[in-house]
């Protein structure tokens, strides 16, 4: 997926004035006349170029005294980037749930201020961080409990659970039974 950065002034002017939606969430612009900022495909009278401002976000937009456009409302576009590293975090989230996971982990491996990411996070998938790690670390602990003849205690740990505490108020949580009961019910 491209980041704005990687889309020269040229590229986003072109987009600008044929109105291309698929440039949508990447970048916005201004135009100094009016004040007003818009989506690419916005299909208001074209600008002239010197006139017109690139932003990155609504937000900066918004900041250097630019208001929405009534008609594209970019200001409710749903920015890619943030989406690329939702998707990011999830497949973190996915391969690593067995490993000790704190915010500081998750700084240094995604690069992002986790004020940042807990927002995004939880804007877009519904669950906050902690949410969806427990229903990861759950979901891998029902397949072992189908599977595996591992001890109760050792399937918390595999999956990421720090204490056998946590692992069955997160298990009750989701499931609405205990780890015990799920294994008798393999019906073994
Ligand atoms: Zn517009």
């Amino acid at each position: 997926m491209k980041d704005s950065k990687e889309i020269s002034e040229n590229e986003k002017w072109q987009a600008v004035i044929s109105c291309i939606d698929s440039y949508d969430g990447l970048f916005f612009y201004g135009v100094k006349t009016t004040g007003i900022f818009c989506r690419p495909s916005c299909r208001a009278k074209p600008p002239i170029r010197e006139n017109t401002v690139f932003f990155d976000r609504p937000a900066a937009a918004i900041k250097a005294g630019f208001r929405p456009c009534k008609k594209c409302r970019p200001d409710q576009v749903v920015f890619q980037p943030d989406l690329d590293l939702v998707k990011k975090a999830k497949e973190f989230l996915d391969t690593n749930y067995n490993q000790s996971i704190d915010s500081k982990y998750i700084i240094k491996e995604l690069g992002v201020s986790i004020n940042h990411l807990a927002r995004l996070f939880k804007q877009h998938t519904g669950f906050t961080i902690t949410e969806y790690l427990a229903k990861v670390r759950v979901d891998k602990a029902i397949e072992l409990l189908g599977l595996s003849d591992e001890k109760i205690i050792d399937i918390a740990y595999m999956t990421g659970f720090k204490s056998l505490s946590n692992f069955y108020k997160c298990f009750k949580a989701l499931t609405r039974c205990t780890p015990n009961a799920y294994k008798k019910g393999r019906g073994d």
